[in-house]
């Protein structure tokens, strides 16, 4: 069993919308999982602490997000840590990736002290890169808490852009090799009819295969139809059927050939958002980048499905990571600024 803790004052004044845990939920049901409970906390010690204690109490595995930056409020990891009793030592790769980071982001500033407090890391703790940021995640296995005897918590960084990264390249693998009762889980989407259309028709097939269960959301755009079953047998009949079904509705994945573009600036303002946000100066060469086209070939199972989609993404952060010096050597000519 697995559950999610979502660490941020902001998350409960409404300030951030809490898509860490939307993000997780997707990943963890594309991979056959549904979380046994999410919470909210504020960065206090007691509210982190006592969340974490509720939710190992009801599953082996607790992911938290947020709480892993340099700032005096971000202090997850030193919470966790005093309450598992384990000391924090430096970890050397770490430290070297915080400078490796800062100086290509922020190259003309000196590295702040403590943002190295990121490279401190509970003793035994699998450190996990942060290739867009500087807050390293961790993986502590086999701790005990209140009765709750051989439990992971794995700390990954609050923003977003760093979370679903780290997720994807090493949660994601992680989780795979040790999650037992997966569930076979399936997404559809169909466009132009109403949530109780799409329920009614399902309600036969859902009737003739017990395991299976249906859940419905719906959007301006499409219904998502959500198959679970905890036995794999019965989802190729229930695709077909779904197929068969909704013939003339479904939007099915296109098939269309992805094009990665990103853009740089040769100078700009960088924002102390946790993007850092960048506005282009007056007169910089912007740099168009397009990154080769991705052909997404049919009929991909579950598997190769997502490591097209792996590929689309890390084909996007090349684009919009490459330096503009790189640019100019690359592009070679007027047709792309
Ligand atoms: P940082 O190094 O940026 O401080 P951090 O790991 O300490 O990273 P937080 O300080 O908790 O993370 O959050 C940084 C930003 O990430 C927040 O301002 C918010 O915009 C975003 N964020 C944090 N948690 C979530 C969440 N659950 N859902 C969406 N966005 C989030």
């Amino acid at each position: 069993r697995i559950a999610i803790l979502c660490v941020g004052d902001e998350l409960l004044k409404g300030a951030t919308v809490n898509t860490n845990l939307a993000a997780i939920g997707r990943r963890l049901l594309a991979m056959g999982v549904v979380p046994v409970a999410a919470m909210e906390v504020p960065d206090t010690e007691h509210g982190i602490v006592s969340g974490l204690e509720t939710l190992l109490s009801q599953a082996e595995i607790v992911v938290t997000t947020g709480g892993l930056g340099p700032t005096a409020d971000d202090a997850t990891k030193e919470y966790v840590a005093r309450r598992l009793g384990l000391r924090l030592e430096e970890d050397g790769e770490a430290a070297l990736g915080i400078q490796r980071y800062w100086r290509m982001r922020h190259p003309h500033e000196e590295i702040p002290h403590r943002a190295y407090n990121q490279a401190l890391v509970p003793q035994g703790a699998i450190v996990l890169p942060n290739e867009c940021g500087t807050a390293p995640g961790l993986i502590l296995e086999h701790q005990s808490l209140e009765g709750a005897d051989d439990r992971t918590i794995i700390l990954l960084p609050g923003p977003p852009g760093e979370m679903k990264p780290m997720f994807d390249r090493v949660v994601a693998p992680y989780l795979r090799e040790r999650l037992t009762n997966r569930l076979s889980a399936c997404e559809f989407r169909i466009a132009g009819l109403g949530e109780s259309v799409v329920e009614d028709r399902m309600l036969p097939e859902l009737a003739r295969t017990p395991s299976l269960s249906a859940a419905y959301c719906a959007s301006p755009q499409c219904v998502r139809l959500f198959l679970t079953s905890p036995r794999a047998d019965v989802m190729p009949g229930a695709v077909a059927a779904v197929r068969r079904i909704f013939a003339d509705e479904l939007a099915s994945t296109a098939r269309c050939p992805f094009i990665p573009i990103g853009i740089n600036y040769s100078s700009y303002w960088s924002l102390k958002s946790w993007d850092a946000f960048q506005i282009p100066k007056p007169w910089a060469k912007i740099t168009l980048i397009i990154g080769d086209k991705i052909d997404v070939p049919e009929n991909l199972d579950d598997v190769q499905f997502e490591e097209y989609r792996l590929r689309f993404e890390n084909a996007l952060k090349r684009v919009s990571m490459v330096e503009p010096e790189e640019n100019a050597a690359q592009t070679n000519g007027e047709k792309r600024k």
